[in-house]
């Protein structure tokens, strides 16, 4: 919301900070009230018109209910601030960069906080091998087409280039192929006896065995099992 009155950005919410100092006060609001202020600090938001903007000396006040933008703060920083036809813009340079609409008295813009993930792990983006691991190995190209869109605060390095092939995918989705059926066949009984020991288990049998040794008779398929 723009706020003609105030002398600071306000946020209530403590996570919308990139950079963020405890620091105690009370705030005057403009029906007189006075509020707790937890902290201070810069909050990068993201317009409808495509720009991030990190606005600075922004005031975490948990009580209030919705974010403030002091039009007096962008304009001493340069900004141009138009207020007509039941619409608000921000202009830097003459470019539109935050605009919004008018309920009742109010003019509500069109922007949000970007919960940065980049800023919990390192002020640079990621890369989009990295966001690849994160994000469960999904493919490259689906990550690129959807990611930004699904995902508040994915923020790719464009300028490295991923692995054509990726270790983890190469273990994690490769099959095994069944074993070929075998084409020998046994005339006689133990002509052949199929065997196989099997163990150490977890648990041991009641009779304490920890292995089981099996012997199948190729004729008969009479099988005879061992506990060791
Ligand atoms: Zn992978």
């Amino acid at each position: 919301m723009i706020d003609s009155s105030a002398t600071h950005h306000i946020t209530p919410y403590a996570s919308d900070f990139s950079f963020y100092s405890k620091i105690r006060g009370a705030v005057r609001l403009g029906n007189k009230s006075t509020v707790a202020q937890e902290g201070t600090g810069s909050v990068t938001i993201k317009t409808s018109e495509g720009y991030t903007i990190t606005l600075s000396n922004v005031l975490h006040v948990p009580m209030v209910n919705t974010y403030f933008i002091a039009v007096s703060t962008l304009e001493i920083k340069g900004s141009e601030i138009i207020f007509a036809s039941g619409r608000a813009k921000i202009l830097i340079g003459g470019k539109t960069i935050i605009s919004g609409v008018r309920d009742q008295k109010l003019y509500w813009l069109d922007a949000a906080p970007i919960a940065n993930l980049n800023l919990h792990v390192g002020s640079t983006p990621a890369s989009l091998h990295i966001w690849h691991q994160c994000m469960g190995h999904i493919s490259h190209s689906a990550l690129k087409a959807h990611g930004l869109k699904a995902l508040k605060g994915l923020d790719i390095d464009n300028t490295t280039v991923a692995p054509a092939v990726c270790h983890g995918c190469e273990l994690g989705k490769s099959t095994h192929q069944p074993f070929p059926r075998s084409t020998k066949k046994s005339s006689r009984i133990l002509e052949i006896v199929h065997s196989n020991l099997a163990g150490p288990m977890q648990s041991k049998s009641i009779q304490g065995s920890k292995y089981t040794a099996t012997f199948i008779d190729d004729f008969l398929h009479h099988a005879v099992v061992y506990y060791l």
